[in-house]
Formats: C-alpha cells, structure tokens, sequence
C-alpha cells in the first residue's frame, strides 16, 4: 500500500500533467518504465516511484514545486530525463523507488527562429536531428552532431555539454548556446532566454547551468546559434604513420583549410579492424597497412571545386612532409557518408565484439602521442595482451581510449576482475599529462567517486558551495557530479 504522503504526490502530479502523462509500475516485477529506468549501456538498473512526462515550461515548474513540498515527507528527488543517450549514468533513477524521472520528450517544439540573428529557440525535448532539420530548412546549419543525434535532446546536449564531430571548428554545445530558460530547485522559472552576443551584467548563470547534468536546474528551452550553410562539404580519409604524423597532419591542416576544417577524427588500426569484422559492408579503406587513420572535413563557403582543389593541395603537402601515406577524397556525398559511418560505427563494432571499459580523455593535443605511448606500455605491462579501441576527436585532444579484454577472454570476469585497476591507471596516466577524465560525457553517477582523486579540492569546494546555494534540498539529480 503506497503511503499518503506518497499517494498525495501522485495525486498531485497527475493534476498538473494529466493522468495519461504519467506512468507508474502497476506491480514490483513490472518492467513498463524500463525504457527510462535503464541507462543507454545497460550498466545500471534503476527503480523510479514515477515517470512524469510535463508538456509546458509551467508544468515543469509545478512539478518541481510539488515535488519540493513532499520531499521532507517523502524523500522524493527528481531526474531530468532527455533522450537517455547519456553514457555514465546520469539520466535515470537510482534503486531506491523514491525518484521521479521527469522527461522532458513533450516539450519539444521549435519556438522562432532569428534570421538575421542568426539564432533559434527550442524547447528542451526537441530532439537534435529535429534541430538540425528545422535549420536546414531555413538554410543554416545547427553545428553539433554526434552519432546519438537520432534520439538525444537539446536539453540532454545543454546538461552534458555535448561534444562530438565538429568541436574543432564549432565548439562544444556551450559555446552555441546564447541563451537559457531553467526551472530552478525552487520551481521557479528564469527566464533566460536571450539571443544576446554580449552581457556582462553578472554572473554567466548560463554557462552554470550547461554542463551541470540536471544537478542545478531543469532547462526548459535555449536559444542556439546558428551558421550559414556552406556551399560545399567535402570529406577525406588519410593513412598516417605515427599519432604523432596525425598531429603534424592536424597542424597543416588547420593552416591550410583555417576555419573550413570542421572535423579531424583519428582512428587507430585495431578500432577499424573491429569495424571491418563486424560490419564487413562498409569496406574500412587503407587501414591494413598502417597503425592510424585520419578523416577530415572541409566546410567551404564558395564551392565543391575550391574544396577539393584545397583539400588536394593540402594532401600533396602532407604526402610530401611524410605526415600522410596514402589518401583518398570522397568523391559524392553518398561516399563521405560511408567513411563518417565507419568512424560512428567503431563503438557499435565494439559493442559487438564484447564488453568494454570506455573513456573519454582529453590532454592538450601536443602531448597525446607521448600519452599513448605511455598509457599503453603501462596497460601492456598490467595486462598483457590488452587491446586498445583508440579512436577519436583529435582536434580536439579528446581520445576515446577503450580498452577491451584479451581475444578469446571472458570479458565479463576480465571486466568485474580488472575494470577499476584500468581505469585507476589511464586516469593518473591522465593527470600526469595534465589532461581531463572527462572531455565530453560527464561524470553522472559512474565518475562522481573519482573526482575527489582528480580534480582540486578547491574545486571540488566551490563546486560543492554552487550546489548548496542552488539546490540546498538536494531535490535535483542527487547523488551525480558532486555530493553536497
Ligand atoms: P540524457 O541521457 O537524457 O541526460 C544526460 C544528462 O543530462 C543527465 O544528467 C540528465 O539528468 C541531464 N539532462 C537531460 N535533460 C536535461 C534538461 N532538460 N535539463 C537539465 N538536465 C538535463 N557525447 C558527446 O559529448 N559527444 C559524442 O560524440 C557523443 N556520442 C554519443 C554516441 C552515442 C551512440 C551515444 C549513445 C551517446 C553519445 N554521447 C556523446 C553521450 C551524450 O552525453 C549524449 O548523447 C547526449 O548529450 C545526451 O542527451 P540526452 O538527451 O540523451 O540526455
Ligand atoms: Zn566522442
């Protein structure tokens, strides 16, 4: 029999949302609110006392100030919910029954769009193809893409800070945010939604908000910038011989291609191997010779041709300084597509090929060869016969450095057995290059206890001062970033 406290709460989110909006388990084995209960790797398993889905700005903030009135009787917290794309277990409920996952996915329309400003304003649960799309449309293009943009949000890519393929031209989804409408722990709504350039009147409570994974407020809507479609997008795919060739190859290029570079992926041999075997169909090109591949795009604002004939002179250079040994530019739009799905497959061909410890670290771009070098002599010598699924944004200094058990090894018991001593490993290897443990995914539950070992304990303080301030109660996403 459920409590009347809790009863109450229930009857009262069902007044603000309506009852078919909110979705309750009918008995304790009952799996309906499975879909937002389980995170997208299927590394945690929560239990939520509800799912309530609100369909304005309002609802949200009515939800959050019930909610705030029967935590002290109910012990109730919330869990913002976009897409649940994200990958460490940030966006569903823990196992005590006690929290509601508050989705976002109704709130999603596409409120104006600012031409001349260059901006467009949606609601948090707008999916980010949808956002692409809708930009498209008015002949722009929205710059953030990730291979998750099928079905996360804007509202999920504003609290993680999303990065993905085009950070190097474009920056991470901060840098295209202006501005923000949050319900605060409070139920209250700022109203924050300006297309502005430039505000100094304060604390920048935007850049607070983004990034901070639903711990400080709900954002509702944003307003996001917008660039001019360029006339031509033309993709290449380079052999390297060295991490370091790459890095050579990444500073030719952006000198030659300047701001047309929107995108310099580095995939390493075996991380392509593993794409080969498993999705055979897509012919990996001139990855069996070499230790790394490079794919590169070349956004251009005058014509197909101009990019081509720069991307070929850029090409030239690089095979003739030895940073490039071999190169092929894609010659359609349906070719460029194939050699970005090699690359957005590499962790579905991991996936397939077993379980994984994943990372995503970043280090300044010029000490990542050493970084490697020294990550995987130390991961060699731990556990020999390791493999490295190294891939990633190299324009960036952001690697995806994966590491998967021994061919022909449980992976299973290698994992439960050796998960932490790996990660304990790359994350000092991390440091030790001055680098970050997260470049782009977060810190959800999954890295919260590892802050305390790599991050400033003045930063962890102020992190802690913020929280209090904001959230006093704890009612927003306890348990993730940071604890109080
Ligand atoms: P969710 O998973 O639902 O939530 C993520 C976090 O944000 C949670 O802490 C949640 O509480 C919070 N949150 C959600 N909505 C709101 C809101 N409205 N207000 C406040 N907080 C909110 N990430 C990258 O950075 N780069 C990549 O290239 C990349 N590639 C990916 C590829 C795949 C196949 C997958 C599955 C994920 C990838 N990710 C990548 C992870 C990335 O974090 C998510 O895809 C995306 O940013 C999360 O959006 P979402 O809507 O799914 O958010
Ligand atoms: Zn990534």
């Amino acid at each position: 029999m459920t409590e009347p406290a809790v009863q109450a709460l229930l009857d009262g989110l069902t007044r603000i949302v309506g009852p078919s909006h909110l979705h309750l388990r009918a008995a304790p084995q009952d799996t309906a609110l499975a879909a937002w209960e389980n995170d997208w790797r299927r590394r945690s398993q929560g239990q939520a006392l509800a799912v309530v889905l609100p369909g304005s700005t309002e609802e949200v903030a009515a939800v959050v100030r019930l909610c705030a009135d029967a935590q002290a009787a109910t012990g109730v917290s919330i869990v913002p919910q976009g897409g649940n794309t994200g990958l460490v277990v940030g966006s569903t409920p823990d196992a005590s029954g006690q929290q509601i996952v508050l989705s976002l996915r109704r709130t999603q329309a596409v409120r104006a769009i600012d031409r001349a400003n260059l901006t467009i304003t949606v609601e948090a649960g707008c999916v980010l193809q949808t956002l692409q799309a809708a930009a498209q449309e008015a002949g722009f293009l929205f710059p953030l893409s990730l291979a998750a943009e099928g079905s996360c949000t804007i509202g999920g890519n504003l609290g993680t800070n999303a990065g993905g393929t085009q950070v190097v031209r474009y920056g991470n989804t901060r840098d295209l945010c202006l501005g923000l409408e949050v319900v605060t722990a409070q139920g209250t709504i700022w109203h924050g939604l300006s297309g502005l350039r430039k505000d100094n009147t304060g604390y920048d409570l935007r850049h607070l908000m983004i990034g901070s994974e639903g711990t400080l407020g709900i954002i509702t809507a944003a307003t996001m910038k917008l660039v001019p479609l360029p006339a031509a997008q033309l993709t290449a795919w380079a052999a390297v011989p060295s991490l370091d060739a790459a890095v050579a190859l990444l500073a030719l290029a952006q000198q030659r291609l300047a701001s047309g570079l929107t995108g310099f992926e580095v995939m390493g041999q075996f991380a392509l191997s593993l794409v080969a075997r498993h999705f055979p169909q897509l012919a990996v090109p001139l990855y069996q010779g070499t230790p790394w591949c490079v794919l590169l795009e070349n956004s251009d604002h005058e014509s197909e041709a101009h990019a081509r004939a720069q991307f070929e002179s850029l090409l030239e250079a690089a095979l003739e300084q030895g940073c490039v040994t071999d190169a092929v530019v894609a010659e359609s739009l349906t070719q460029a597509r194939q050699l970005w799905q090699i690359r957005e497959n590499i962790p579905l061909a991991q996936a397939q090929e077993g379980l994984n410890v994943k990372h995503d670290i970043s280090v300044p771009i010029s000490r990542i060869p050493e970084f490697v070098r020294h990550a995987d002599a130390l991961l060699q010598q731990a556990l020999p016969g390791v493999r490295l699924v190294n891939f990633g944004h190299l324009g960036d200094g952001n690697l995806h450095y994966n590491v998967q058990a021994p061919e022909g090894c449980d992976a299973r018991a290698f994992l439960a057995q050796h998960e932490e001593a790996i990660n304990t490993l790359v994350f000092d290897a991390v440091d030790r290059f001055a680098g970050s443990i997260s470049a782009e995914h977060g810190v959800g539950s999954l890295k919260i206890d590892k802050l305390t070992r790599h991050k400033s304990a003045v930063a962890l303080d102020l992190m802690r001062a913020i929280k209090r301030a904001l959230d006093p109660t704890g009612l927003l996403n306890p348990g993730r970033v940071v604890r109080p």
